[in-house]
């Protein structure tokens, strides 16, 4: 049986319908956790092709599972649909979420007698909530046997690495006082803020290559003649391995204890968002996706680098066997700028979502129909568990 021709067909018939999801999606850019209308509509497509629908799991109103089929293997399609604040959709996760709801409207026919079972997840929030994370801690991907998704890009490659991220809210309090009548009354809370940058940036000549703090200060004052009793500053702090992160998360909290000693302040921390884990690509998953790709005619496709951004798909590899490959919207594109939101409900765009549904739907194909593919991406990911690189 030529299954992937007919996926082919399948998606192509659907063609007209998950582009003006893309756009309609693209168009009407929804926040992290606030994406209402997107998770209305990819859902709805799902149920219509015969998805089973839950919108509203592991406790997110904007999160959901849709299921078709029986039994293992059982393989994830991952959506994501938030935007950007003011950008829009400038970095393309309209069509992340019409590319996985393609391959599954192009699988859905044909489940039963592939075998196994398709689920999509919706994920919502991964640029400012890492929406997967919370799937993941819920369990969500333990009856799982691998995870894929598409990202938009600049170029056509297999895998990337992504960085470990963590992001810290510090809060320094002091004592408002008239800052040139009696400012010996007073204490400063953004000297605490500012004492918090130096010791960062001390600490920056003994960090391991790669790795990114990156702060801005929230608050700090409201007027120049008062001492400011609140200050309050925001970092993300980046490492290419979750564990050399940890060590150097505890060495910014320090900083922060020492920037309150030094000023009289008082400090207080929390993570404003979830932190999230690096991204180790499954090669053997990733080289399948691969050829399915030059199987669609891609072109130029880059097969490893390593990445400097985060992305919430770090979790989901670090529990399945995953890949996040990325397809190109647009020569020369830079993330995260209004280039790019142009590009993602741009002609280009939309075929690349559309390639990228096919591609993906080929992969599920082949690992439901090829157990020694199977068999060697269950094997990696097992052997990077033992060698502890996950
Ligand atoms: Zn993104």
């Amino acid at each position: 049986m030529n299954w992937k021709a007919q996926i082919s067909a399948e998606i192509n018939a659907n063609r007209a319908t998950l582009e003006q999801l893309a756009l309609t999606i693209g168009e009407n850019p929804e926040l992290g956790f606030e994406e209402v209308r997107a998770a209305n509509l990819l859902t709805s497509a799902l149920q219509e092709a015969g998805f089973e629908v839950t919108l509203g799991i592991a406790g997110l109103d904007t999160a959901f599972c849709g299921t078709l089929g029986q039994g293992r293997p059982n393989i994830a399609l991952l959506c994501e649909y938030d935007a950007l604040p003011e950008l829009g959709h400038a970095c393309g996760h309209n069509l992340i979420g019409v590319a996985s709801v393609g391959a599954a409207l192009g699988l859905a026919p044909f489940v039963g007698k592939l075998g196994g079972t398709i689920t999509v997840f919706g994920t919502p929030a991964e640029e400012t909530g890492s929406g997967k994370v919370v799937l993941v801690r819920a369990g969500l991907f333990d009856q799982v046997d691998a995870a894929m998704m598409f990202h938009p890009s600049s170029q056509n490659l297999l895998m990337a690495t992504s960085n470990a991220l963590d992001a810290y809210e510090f809060e320094f309090i002091g004592k408002a006082a008239h800052a040139a009548d009696c400012p010996e009354e007073g204490i400063n809370a953004l000297d605490g803020v500012i004492a918090l940058f130096n010791g960062v940036n001390a600490l920056r000549e003994h960090l391991p290559d790669g790795v990114r703090i990156h702060g801005i200060i929230s608050q700090g004052g409201t007027a120049a003649n008062v001492v400011p009793a609140r200050a309050v500053a925001r970092f993300y702090i980046r490492a290419p391995r979750r564990e050399v992160l940890s060590g150097i998360t505890a060495k910014v909290l320090n900083v922060a204890q020492g920037a309150a000693m030094i000023t009289g302040t008082q400090v207080e921390w929390n993570e404003f968002e979830l932190g999230t884990d690096n991204m180790v690509p499954n090669h053997s998953l990733a080289l399948a996706f691969g050829a399915n790709l030059q199987r669609l005619n891609v072109i130029n496709i880059e097969e490893f680098a390593e990445g400097r951004g985060s992305s919430d798909m770090g979790n989901v590899s670090r529990v399945v066997p995953a890949i996040h490959p990325y397809l190109s919207i647009g020569d020369g594109l830079v993330s995260h700028t209004p280039e790019f939101a142009k590009a993602s409900v741009s002609q280009e765009g939309l075929q690349a979502s559309i390639t990228a549904a096919e591609a993906l739907a080929y992969t599920v194909a082949d690992i439901l129909t090829d157990p020694l593919l199977f068999k060697a991406v269950q094997e990696e990911h097992a052997r990077l568990k033992e060698s502890s690189v996950l």
